[in-house]
């Protein structure tokens, strides 16, 4: 490795937006001359590109991932006695969507990749359980049929959180057509990101559709007009205009992570790391490239050392999150979201990085390895 090298970021948004100059300035400045910042033009025009996009009928732009998840549920009518189950390795996010329309969270293990484990939700099914909310975590997605039949038998909402799956197929259909109503984040390190909170709710639902658009915009069909709970998740006009120029590269984006993460297999197939499964069929948009260590931590540390960055998604399972203790779980309950918390780490990946990055990275966890042995 050349110690001169810079350092290794795990997401560059800079190198982004240089390549979509000066189109990005273009689009904002004409917000700026229009002067329509609330539900604006581009809103209109991003919404109808995302439902095509997603292949779904209806997309309603709201202000973060959160807030989709959220007016999904209380478009369900959802809140107060409810349970809604979803797994113990998500971002707080998902169940805080749950919990601010007054409903029971409901942790189950996920699967050892991380994904739905469709088992552990049926157990975890009692008569007060309205829906369920599998996260396709780290760009993959699940056994969503799994998911959707249990779900069907049993008369449950499915609403996706699709927040890291922007464009993730799965037997031939994107993230977004598979639940009641799914939920997208347009935070700015997401596959699809804005300059600032940004998200988006699709359904094929039309009464889901015009109940969202209402419940985002204070509760209103018309002006001054209340109807549903005064809430203010309306995406900016001068985000939506950011991610109309970004929408066409999504695809080619997606798939340079795809060769990334090839890239990285490739380079570390007798690593002293677990690799994630390949993509098989479908289509894994690899937000995050994942790997399992057991000495997780000492691993970091080392590749810290030799400048390169990375990330742990995420540190703490839910049910070790002080803000959930209330809930009653205990530590050893859901040992597969544990041991992903204790073994996990994110590798530098967005579409920009250099494959020469790619390379310096699995040669330090390769060396890191072999100096573990010897020692
Ligand atoms: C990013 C994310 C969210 C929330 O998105 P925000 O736009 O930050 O509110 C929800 N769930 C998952 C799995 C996410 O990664």
């Amino acid at each position: 490795m050349d110690p001169q090298a810079g350092a290794v970021k795990f997401v560059d948004l800079q190198a982004q937006i240089r390549s979509l100059q000066p189109a990005l300035s273009d689009a904002m400045q004409e917000v700026l001359r229009r002067g329509d910042f609330i539900l604006g033009e581009a809103v209109t025009a991003f919404e109808a590109e995302w439902a095509r996009y997603c292949g779904v009928k209806h997309a309603v732009g709201v202000d973060s991932g959160l807030s989709a998840l959220e007016l999904a549920l209380r478009a369900g009518g959802i809140g107060d006695g409810d349970e809604v189950i979803t797994q113990a390795n998500t971002f707080i996010a998902t169940v805080g969507a749950i919990m601010a329309v007054g409903a029971r969270p409901v942790l189950v293990d996920c699967d050892e990749a991380g994904q739905v484990d469709v088992a552990a939700v049926e157990r975890a099914m009692t008569k007060r359980t309205k829906a369920v909310l599998p996260v396709h975590l780290y760009g993959k997605i699940g056994d969503i049929d799994g998911v959707l039949k249990l779900a069907g038998q049993a008369g449950l909402r499915v609403i996706e959180d699709a927040c890291q799956a922007h464009g993730a197929i799965y037997a031939g259909r994107r993230a977004g057509n598979f639940g009641w109503a799914a939920a997208f984040s347009f935070y700015p390190a997401k596959n699809l990101g804005a300059f600032g909170d940004g998200g988006m709710l699709v359904t094929n639902d039309d009464d889901v559709a015009e109940a969202v658009r209402t419940l985002r915009n204070y509760g209103s069909k018309v002006k001054y007009e209340h109807v549903a709970v005064p809430l203010n998740h309306r995406l900016d006009t001068i985000q939506a205009a950011v991610l109309r120029v970004k929408l066409p590269h999504l695809d080619g984006w997606n798939a340079r992570r795809e060769y990334l993460a090839d890239a990285y297999r490739e380079h570390l197939s007798n690593g002293p790391v677990g690799l994630p499964a390949s993509t098989g069929e479908g289509r894994h948009v690899y937000h995050l490239f994942v790997v399992q260590a057991a000495q997780r931590d000492a691993l970091r540390a080392a590749l810290t050392a030799q400048g390169i960055e990375t990330g742990i998604h995420y540190p703490l399972p839910l049910h070790a999150q002080p803000v959930l203790h209330g809930l009653g779980y205990h530590l050893g309950v859901f040992p597969n979201a544990e041991r992903l918390a204790a073994h996990s780490l994110s590798l530098p990946m967005y579409p920009e990085l250099p494959l020469e990055h790619v390379e310096r990275v699995a040669e330090a966890i390769t060396g890191w390895g072999s100096r573990r042995q010897a020692a």
